[in-house]
């Protein structure tokens, strides 16, 4: 029988999921920023696997496949077709190992496969929507080759486009995630408002439904109030560490935080000059407390996540983490700690440093 590991893990407990591979590997050094192709599982392989390690340390319990953007178009865009198989399976491959060698004496992670917006489904357009459909299909079934344990679709701004990832998941009989990304009108961009997609993808079968990416928390924590009053089963919630607000809901068009003249050379902060609004590790802190109060299980950091904020979410709901064994200890510092050996010439000049 084929039992839903997923959604046991969910019932009695949280899991989280880190995301945000794409600004990662970009931060590192290993992806063209703007052009955002995942060629990092074939250029550097050894990156990406301890990019993965350093997320499990910190504490989640999801390796996802890094295929974002490696679908056929992005392919195409940048000439390069002839590898799509190769890279969806090489980061396929990649996530299953670090998955299954978890530290001694807990349990392997679930390796969940990936697919995401495509960006050129249009609406009421059959065409173009066949051809998304044919490449969700291609990359599911590689995950279902390389051992995926159960599937995300996200970052979906098109409802009916959502509808189609999980239609394709669903196929495969594995556990699906689906979350939604609204852009800055607050409602999908085929018309249909944020809560009814999410009620539309759990009556379709989704095991969890819910938000990710383009909204800080400011801005995704009214929504997923709503979704969790309307829907009965999981529900998912993976911001961005940025301080979006209500006259900027997405990071797309935050302009600079101090309306200085700091060089930001594609007249908006997005996606290289975003530093100024990032989110310190309390406030993803508390966004993942509040959210998990609220009845959400299924809980990340998207783009700008990092391992140090993946141990912020997972801390800040209880639980105790390999990366927890160098939580913050500010006792010994050399200023302001309070251990006894600091000298208090030092402790004294604190206010003043
Ligand atoms: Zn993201």
């Amino acid at each position: 029988m084929n039992t839903n590991k997923l959604k046991k893990k969910l019932d009695s407990g949280p899991v989280i999921c880190a995301e945000g591979f794409l600004f990662e590997i970009e931060r590192r050094g290993y992806m063209a920023s703007g052009e955002f192709v995942p060629m990092v599982s074939l250029d550097h392989p050894e990156v990406l696997e301890n990019l993965h390690r350093e997320f499990q340390h910190a504490g989640s319990d999801i390796v996802e496949a890094f295929t974002y953007n490696g679908h056929r178009e992005k392919m195409r865009v940048i000439g390069k077709e002839e590898l799509l198989e190769p890279l969806n399976r090489s980061a396929l491959k990649i996530a299953k190992k670090v998955a299954l060698d978890t530290p001694k004496g807990s349990k392997p992670n679930l390796m969940a496969g990936n697919i995401s917006n495509s960006n050129i489904w249009k609406h009421n357009d059959k065409e173009s929507q066949k051809v998304v459909e044919s490449m969700f299909s291609e990359m599911i079934g590689w995950a279902v080759e390389e051992g995926a344990d159960m599937l995300i679709g996200e970052t979906f701004y098109y409802a009916e486009e959502a509808f189609k990832a999980l239609e394709v998941m669903k196929k495969t009989g594995l556990p699906t995630v689906l979350t939604i990304s609204p852009m800055g009108e607050n409602k999908m961009r085929d018309g249909k408002s944020v809560v009814d997609t999410c009620k539309e993808l759990e009556q379709r079968g989704a095991d969890v439904v819910g938000l990710n990416c383009f909204r800080g928390p400011a801005t995704m924590s009214p929504f997923l109030k709503e979704i969790r009053k309307a829907v009965k089963c999981h529900v998912g919630a993976l911001p961005i560490p940025y301080r979006t607000s209500e006259d900027y809901p997405t990071f797309f068009n935050l302009p600079d935080r101090s309306n200085c003249e700091c060089p930001s050379p594609h007249g908006r902060t997005f996606p290289t000059a975003l530093d100024p609004h990032f989110c310190n590790r309390y406030e993803i802190g508390q966004f993942a407390k509040d959210s998990y109060e609220l009845g959400i299980n299924y809980l990340g950091v998207c783009c700008g996540a990092n391992p140090m904020l993946i141990r912020e979410v997972a801390e800040s709901i209880g639980l105790k983490v390999p990366a927890s064994k160098y939580r913050e200890n500010m006792e010994n510092h050399f200023m302001y700690g309070k251990n006894k050996r600091i000298p208090k010439h030092m402790t004294e000049y604190g206010d003043k440093a």
